[in-house]
């Protein structure tokens, strides 16, 4: 019968642990990834600016809207 019982407090225990491990899940904020984007350089002042910030034209990046219409 000691068998059965330490076999019951294990199963006891394990449950225990997957309940509060599940708990702690939900309580932590959900992790976000870094935001450390791809630094792009603007193709007409040399600024370093973040991909997602950049604008695009002609597959070159640009720091605003200003550089990006501007005629070389
Ligand atoms: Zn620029």
């Amino acid at each position: 019968m000691n068998l059965l019982r330490l076999i019951f407090i294990a199963l006891a225990v394990w449950v225990i642990v997957a309940l509060v491990r599940n708990y702690l899940r939900r309580q932590a904020p959900p992790r976000q990834p870094p935001r450390i984007g791809t630094i792009v350089r603007c193709a007409k002042c040399g600024l370093h600016v973040p991909a997602g910030e950049a604008l695009v034209k002609d597959e070159r990046y640009y720091c605003s809207a200003t550089h990006r219409d501007a005629r070389d």
